[in-house]
C-alpha cells in the first residue's frame, strides 16, 4: 500500500493560522512583531525569495522590512548594521539572506545577530541551547523536519532515526532535535562507509543532501517515516524542468508508511517555521512568552 503523504502545505497553513492568532493578540497589547531581513547585493533569486517572505509575514500581521545593502558593503559596515538592529527596540527579529558576496564572512556575521532576535537560529549560542536541552530558537529547516515527523503520530522516543547529510542548517540540527526527542540517532555524511547499512534500518529517515535519486526503495525499511529535505531541479527528457527531492518518491512511497512529497513537504513547512520563530523572537523580546 502506498505511504500516507505528509502534507507539508496543509500543516504549514495550520501553523501560520496559529501564529497569526497570537500575533494579533500581541498587536492588541501594543506589541508589534517586526522582522528585518538583510539582502546584500542584487541577487535576483534572493530578491524574489525576500519578496515572498515579506508577503507571507504581512499576510499574518507581521511587519517586514527589507534592508537592501550594496554588494560593496564591507564586513565591518555590515557588522555595525546588525549591531544597530540588535539595539533597535522596534525590531523584534533579524535575518540575513544568503549567499553573501564572497568577500563577506557569512557565519561571522550571523554570530553577530542578537540571540533573541535570531529568527533563523543561526547564532551558535542558539545551537548551544539546543544541545543543552534549553532550546530558545532552533533552525527553521530542522524544526520543519521534526514537526512533520510529529504530525504522523509515530513515536519518536526510542525510534531508530537516521539523518543523511550533515550540514549546519539541516542535517546536524535535525540530528540534535531528534536526539532531544529521545530517538536513537545516526548522522550519516559524505565519509559514511556504507550508507545503505544505516538507511535500511531507519524507522525514521531524514534525507538532506541535495542529490536526486540518492535514496531508492531497496535503501528503505518497510513502514519507515521518510522526510525528504532535498530540493533539486532536474531536466526531463522533453527539455522541461522539475523539482524533486533526494528520495526516489514514486517507488519509495510503496515501502514507507509516511513520506513527504517534494515540492509540498518540508519546503512550505520551513517557511511556516520561520514565521513561528519570528513570533517566538518577539515573545522573548517583549517578555510575553506563555
Ligand atoms: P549542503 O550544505 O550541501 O549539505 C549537504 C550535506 O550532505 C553535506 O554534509 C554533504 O557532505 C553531505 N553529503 C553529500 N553527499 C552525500 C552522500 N552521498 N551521502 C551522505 N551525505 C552526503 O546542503 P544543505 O544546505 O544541507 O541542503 C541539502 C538539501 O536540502 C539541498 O537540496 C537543499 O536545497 C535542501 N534544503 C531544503 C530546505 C527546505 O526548506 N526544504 C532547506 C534547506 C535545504 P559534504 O559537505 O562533506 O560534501
Amino acid at each position: 500500500m502506498p505511504a500516507q503523504l505528509i502534507d507539508g502545505a496543509a500543516i504549514a497553513a495550520r501553523t501560520k493560522s496559529e501564529v497569526q492568532t497570537r500575533v494579533r493578540e500581541l498587536t492588541n497589547l501594543g506589541h508589534r512583531v517586526h522582522l528585518v531581513a538583510l539582502l546584500v547585493g542584487g541577487i535576483d533569486a534572493g530578491a524574489l525569495y525576500a519578496q515572498r517572505q515579506g508577503e507571507a509575514c504581512r499576510a499574518i500581521g507581521i511587519d517586514y522590512t527589507l534592508h537592501k545593502l550594496p554588494a560593496t558593503i564591507t564586513q565591518k559596515e555590515l557588522k555595525h548594521e546588525i549591531r544597530r538592529l540588535n539595539a533597535d527596540a522596534s525590531v523584534t527579529g533579524i535575518m540575513m539572506h544568503l549567499p553573501l558576496p564572497s568577500h563577506l564572512d557569512a557565519p561571522r556575521l550571523q554570530y553577530e545577530i542578537d540571540v533573541v532576535k535570531d529568527v533563523e537560529g543561526v547564532n551558535p549560542a542558539n545551537i548551544g541551547y539546543v544541545v543543552y536541552g534549553h532550546t530558545l530558537i532552533a533552525p527553521c529547516t530542522a524544526l520543519s523536519a521534526v514537526e512533520l515527523i510529529k504530525s504522523t503520530g509515530v513515536r519518536i522516543e526510542g525510534a531508530e532515526a537516521v539523518v543523511v547529510g550533515a550540514s549546519q542548517i539541516a542535517g546536524k540540527p535535525i540530528s540534535l532535535l531528534l536526539t532531544e526527542q529521545m530517538a536513537t540517532v545516526t548522522l550519516c555524511h559524505i565519509a559514511t562507509k556504507d550508507l545503505k547499512l544505516h538507511t535500511r534500518r531507519a524507522e525514521i529517515l531524514v534525507v538532506a543532501v541535495g542529490k536526486p535519486g540518492l535514496i531508492q526503495p531497496e535503501d528503505v525499511l518497510d513502514g519507515a517515516v521518510i522526510i525528504d529535505v532535498g530540493i533539486n531541479r532536474i531536466a526531463l527528457p522533453d527539455g522541461t524542468k522539475k523539482t524533486v527531492g533526494d528520495v526516489e518518491f514514486d517507488t519509495v512511497r510503496h515501502k514507507a508508511s509516511h513520506i513527504t512529497p517534494v515540492p509540498g513537504g518540508v519546503g512550505p513547512m520551513t517557511v511556516a517555521m520561520l514565521l513561528r520563530n519570528t513570533l517566538r523572537s518577539a515573545e522573548l523580546h517583549f517578555g510575553t512568552t506563555k
